[in-house]
């Protein structure tokens, strides 16, 4: 508009978002009012998900260990703190998705091995009292009474999973506002991470033979939905796609393009490029509640777990990139977008990190148009000079083009090249 107000509509969603000027140079975060010295060794003790409080979780489903990551997979209780996890993954306590969904609307079943784990861990007195004292929370919170046998077949068996990195605060911290961010692993340590969800993904697909569609996100800092200022992401199985997937199948169904056309094609006319390296491009998005990037794979590969090691390397890096470049006192939210297993036409994976730095009230609610505060140009702005500013302090992983040392090869999406087949 005339006035500098830019009026969006969400190619994918047909979200209606206004950026009305003069609201764009806000800071992002304010800082924390009640910041906190740390005593010695509270930085492995802050919350539930800290590594001095490992028996305060569920038991683990696996975990990375070492600097090469090796898994360790069910560590039994009494020998959790034999090692340090730089990665664990293990069943949400509170599910959104329970174990009891899935026995009772599908009756599903739990199979011989997740039966037998459970034995084995109630045999032992540690294991025992850790699930006693987990099924006590449940129950105290449910107020369903169950045997300690089925208590221990859902804590263990469940399909809704969190995936939480080592650290709640940076190595050396002297206050609890000095948050470890994913911006803040290094590229090789959200390398592992991703590549470790990536492999949950797959295997929580693979154990409940009912889920339809396996939902990732990660929720950071408690304005975007986290219970914890502690590194975590969720996987979620669902036995219906959601109604966003629904409305990109059927606009799919007759134009495969979509993606390139409607993204790719737009952001490269719009200059909204953000970086790119050979795997993946970032997007300034448009349309968005919120500020959001759009990390799009550019390989032939659709599901997540059918992209290469390198793949998958490369929407980390890019993602990462991001993460640091947002800061660590933004709250975002992480989404992962993918083409679901059963789906007929071929989707990209993308990766969609949202800046939850407004509220949408009164006026959305009202109206359904919503206030973003900075535009999709600002947004590129902003995040090409702090890339750049990263990459030169070394903080990013090589490899990555910035801003317009982008061309447009770089935003050519090959996920509809050859449906459905991995990539190799
Ligand atoms: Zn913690």
């Amino acid at each position: 508009m005339p006035d500098g107000t830019v009026k969006q509509i969400g190619p994918l969603t047909g979200t209606r978002v206004w950026t009305v000027p003069g609201r764009a140079h806000r800071p992002l975060a304010l800082p924390r009012e009640h910041v906190r010295r740390l005593q010695p060794g509270e930085d492995r003790r802050l919350c539930a998900f800290c590594a001095d409080r490992y028996l305060e979780t569920t038991p683990e489903k696996s975990r990375l260990v070492g600097p090469d990551f090796t898994e360790l997979r069910r560590v039994p209780a009494r020998d959790v703190d034999a090692t340090t996890a730089q990665f664990r993954r293990f069943g949400n306590l509170f599910e959104i998705v329970s174990a009891e969904y899935w026995r009772e609307n599908h009756g599903f079943r739990q199979p011989t091995p997740v039966i037998e784990w459970a034995q084995e861990y109630l045999a032992d007195p540690v294991g025992r009292a850790h699930l006693t004292a987990l099924a006590e929370i449940r129950e105290r919170a449910s107020g369903v009474q169950t045997s300690l046998e089925e208590a221990a077949l859902d804590l263990l068996g469940g399909s809704h999973d969190v995936v939480v990195a080592r650290r709640h605060v940076i190595d050396g911290a002297e206050t609890d506002d000095e948050l470890a961010s994913a911006g803040t692993l290094t590229p090789d340590e959200h390398g592992a991470y991703f590549a470790f969800t990536v492999r949950s993904l797959a295997e929580i697909q693979a154990a409940q033979p009912n889920a339809t569609y396996v939902a990732v996100f990660q929720n950071w800092l408690r304005p975007a939905g986290a219970s914890f200022d502690h590194l975590h992401k969720q996987l979620v199985a669902i036995d219906e796609q959601g109604p966003q997937v629904d409305h990109e199948l059927r606009l799919l169904s007759h134009d495969h393009d979509l993606y390139q056309r409607e993204i790719a094609d737009l952001a490269v006319r719009e200059r909204l490029v953000v970086a790119a390296n050979d795997g993946a491009v970032a997007f300034a998005g448009v349309g968005h509640r919120y500020p959001a990037f759009e990390v799009f794979s550019t390989s032939s590969a659709n599901l997540p777990q059918e992209h290469s090691d390198a793949g998958i390397r490369a929407v980390s890096d890019l993602v990462h990139a991001l993460h640091a470049a947002t800061g660590v006192h933004v709250p975002t939210n992480e989404e992962w977008h993918y083409r679901p297993p059963g789906a007929p036409w071929p989707m990209p994976w993308r990766v969609v990190l949202k800046w939850r730095v407004s509220n949408p009230a009164g006026f959305e609610g009202g109206t359904k148009i919503y206030v973003n505060t900075i535009d999709p140009w600002e947004l590129r702005r902003r995040a090409v000079d702090e890339l750049e500013r990263l990459r030169d302090a070394g903080a990013l992983a090589p490899g990555i083009r910035i801003g317009d040392e982008c061309t447009p090869a770089d935003a050519h999406l090959r996920y509809a090249e050859r449906a459905g087949t991995a990539d190799r």
